[in-house]
């Protein structure tokens, strides 16, 4: 085994490959730019260097940067994480000259497989079923309309270089290709510097299905199951679970064996991903791509098999045999993992930064009839810059069957809280209860048509309006009887009121309430419920035992009132007397400012480009300019038609969330 190695990467997935070197007794180093200085990583690992500013390009993919640190440090191999240089095959090269150790594959099955074009006939080649298509480039707008009519609408046209969800189009006819085949090329030459396109048939009903690989330098080579990730939204992945719901026995071992089949042909020696799209329809699937690193989502395959991904790439790397066989792997109940972003799901999952004023985190073990585990690389206090990956933080959970796993996930993400910046939790809660998500029956466009005004938070269950009833009157009671014992030094303490009501977002709920020594009872519509708590005021999270029942609610405490929140569910709660609440229900309804005459920045980035000029008449759903935060670049348009009346930024500043850049007249 090594004695030390360096890791080229930041955040969570730096943070996951130390904690297995720590168990392997291997020696750490990490390589930080200017904003990851005192990141938990850097003070996770034995050593740090600082290799550069803050951008990836001048710090993170700089491949002198990177080898002169290893020497440095007498590093004797590499672990690239994910993104970054890990499926740079320049990269691999580079080492193997320099004799450093890369744990990762090779760099020609990095090669091979690195292009979609190029993998696709290998795959096709190694009996792996591929996607119908045309396997070739594709030169002018005619070509591809007439290669599309060809291969029957609808297609998807594809950047050979194509990766994270960038340069992929949906045609549903020759317009689409018209509009589309340019369009795609355009963002294959801005992201990927090549570009080359292939256009092949849209599956219907498409899922995700992934098989993960593990191979060594002996030719050896096994499955390690698969991962259903058809979770996604801009053709990212949100959730991700082990095993797939899709599958079947037979139609498990015959994907894994092509994967096998296609890791082999390329001499595949390390951990890697082998991408299927699969038919809901009728269980076919075919070829994507290969990602030749480790994967975001591989901890839901760790659940379930037991074995550590990581520490079998640092034993192949340093020449070891593969200890697994085929025969002896077994998927052991279910996983399932949401990959929490610093991201509001209210605004069409833009990204968010800023500081972590609060981060909690649930407890990993035993939770509910399963365990969690959590994977993060941020601590409260951190800062989460605009420069990196939205994703902060993964939550994987595990029980017997799937829905063990998934009630354990709910419970789990009801115990997260996450303050200073927006985050997708409860979108990612109301998930894990949305009846059809539940039944499995789940396609790559789950979020679109389940979701299509964009994720507008959960209307409460019967059940959820008691919890969140309970927590917010039981909170108004403690808080009310701590003011009691403070006035109390000079009057007696007054009993605590009885009758009250919980206005809950337009609700209007008369409960009773009797409060002794953290027991209360309840009384709402009529019934009777125990609570018991040990909340203090402070904290965020509302812990009770309700009738029994074990259940968390998020609580924060406002001037007049409380926000609660279960799962999707967000309400304001304000707790008065009849008296009070009957005043309340007679007040006008507050006059809203009219935003739609202003373009706002929705979160805090770079102008990329104001496409306006003042005096210009803009349409609705016109583009007015474009604001690049987290490497994603947002489109922001015109709500209604209007006159632009003054622009109050320029391409190359940064702006704030909600700052004026555009007004209308
Ligand atoms: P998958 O691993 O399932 O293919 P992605 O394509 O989302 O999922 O993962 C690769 C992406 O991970 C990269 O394109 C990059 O944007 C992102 N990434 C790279 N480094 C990190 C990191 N330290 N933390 C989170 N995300 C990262
Ligand atoms: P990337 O390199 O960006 O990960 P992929 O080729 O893996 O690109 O495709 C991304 C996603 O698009 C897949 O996860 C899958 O859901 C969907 N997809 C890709 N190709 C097809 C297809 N031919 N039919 C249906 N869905 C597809
Ligand atoms: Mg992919």
């Amino acid at each position: 085994m090594f004695n030390k190695i360096l890791i080229a990467n930041r955040g969570e997935i730096a943070v996951r490959v130390i904690k297995t070197c720590r168990k392997l007794g291997v020696k750490t180093v990490v390589v930080y730019s200017d904003a990851d200085a005192g990141s938990m990583a850097v003070e996770m690992a034995d050593e740090s260097v600082h290799i550069g500013p803050s951008p990836a390009a001048e710090s993170y993919l700089v491949m002198d940067k990177i080898v002169e640190a290893v020497k440095q440090t007498g590093a004797e191999a590499v672990h690239p994480g994910f993104g970054f240089l890990s499926e740079n095959a320049e990269f691999a090269k580079r080492l193997e000259k320099e004799k450093i150790a890369f744990i990762g594959p090779n760099p020609h099955a990095i090669e091979a497989m690195g292009d979609k074009i190029s993998s696709k006939k290998l795959a096709a080649e190694a009996g792996v079923s591929t996607v119908p298509g045309h396997m070739g480039l594709i030169e002018s707008t005619e070509e591809a309309v007439k290669i599309s009519k060809e291969i029957g609408y609808p297609v998807m046209i594809k950047a050979s270089a194509g990766g994270g969800g960038k340069g992929i189009r949906i045609a549903y006819d020759d317009r689409d290709v018209e509009e589309g085949y340019p369009a795609v090329k355009a963002e294959a030459t801005a992201s990927f510097g090549d570009d080359r396109i292939f256009i092949e048939k849209f599956i219907l009903e498409p899922r995700h299905v992934e098989i993960q690989v593990m191979g060594d330098k002996h030719g050896n080579c096994v499955y390690l199951f698969e991962r259903e990730c058809s979770i996604q939204r801009r053709n990212q992945k949100v959730l991700e679970e082990a095993p797939s719901p899709l599958l079947d026995e037979a139609t498990r071992k015959k994907m894994g064996e092509q994967a096998v089949a296609l890791a082999k042909a390329v001499n595949y020696d390390s951990a890697g991903t082998v991408e299927f799209v699969a038919s809901g329809k009728d269980k076919s699937f075919y070829f994507l791509e290969m990602n030749t690193r480790l994967q975001v989502e591989h901890p839901v395959t760790e659940m379930i098999t037991g074995v550590d991904l990581v520490e079998q790439m640092l034993r192949s790397a340093c020449g070891e045999k593969l200890a697994l066989k085929q025969k002896d792997l077994k998927i052991n109940g279910w996983a399932i993992e949401s990959r929490v972003y610093a991201e509001d799901p209210y605004r069409n999952f833009l990204p968010s930064i800023g500081r972590l004023r609060r981060f909690l985190p649930p407890v990993e073990g035993p939770l509910g009839g399963g365990t969690v585990r959590m994977d993060s690389g941020v601590r409260e206090g951190d800062e989460i810059s605009m420069f990196y990956d939205p994703m902060i933080a993964k939550l994987v959970t595990h029980g017997a069957t799937r829905d063990d796993a998934l009630d354990v996930q709910a419970l789990a993400l009801d115990r997260f809280h996450i303050e200073g910046i927006r985050d997708n939790i409860p979108f990612c809660a109301a998930v894990m209860d949305e009846t059809r998500f539940r039944s499995g029956n789940i396609t790559t466009a789950y979020i679109k048509d389940e979701f299509p005004e964009g994720f507008q938070g959960t209307e409460p269950t019967s059940k959820q309006v008691e919890y969140l009833v309970a927590a917010a009157a039981f909170a108004h009671g403690v808080m009310t009887q701590r003011a009691g014992q403070i006035d109390g030094r000079m009057a007696p303490q007054p009993p605590l009121r009885q009758n009250w009501v919980v206005i809950l977002g337009n609700d209007y709920l008369p409960i009773s309430l009797d409060l002794n020594e953290g027991q209360a009872a309840i009384e709402l519509n009529g019934a009777s419920h125990s609570v018991v708590s040990a909340w203090t005021p402070g904290n965020p999270l509302f812990e009770g035992v309700l009738d029994g029942e074990t259940f968390a609610v998020k609580i924060s405490i406002e001037t007049d009132g409380f926000e609660v929140m279960h799962r999707g569910v967000t309400r304001r709660a304000l707790i008065c007397s009849p008296a009070i609440a009957e005043l309340h229900q007679r007040l006008p309804e507050k006059e809203k400012p009219d935003l739609s005459k202003l373009i706002i920045s929705p979160m805090p980035g770079l102008v990329v480009s104001v496409d306006v000029e003042v005096g210009q008449i803009v349409e609705e759903g016109e583009a007015v300019c474009i604001v690049e935060a987290m490497k994603m670049q947002n489109i922001i348009r015109a709500e209604a038609q209007g006159s632009v009346k003054a622009i109050n930024v320029g391409a190359g500043d940064s702006v704030a969330a909600d700052e004026v850049m555009v007004e209308f007249e």
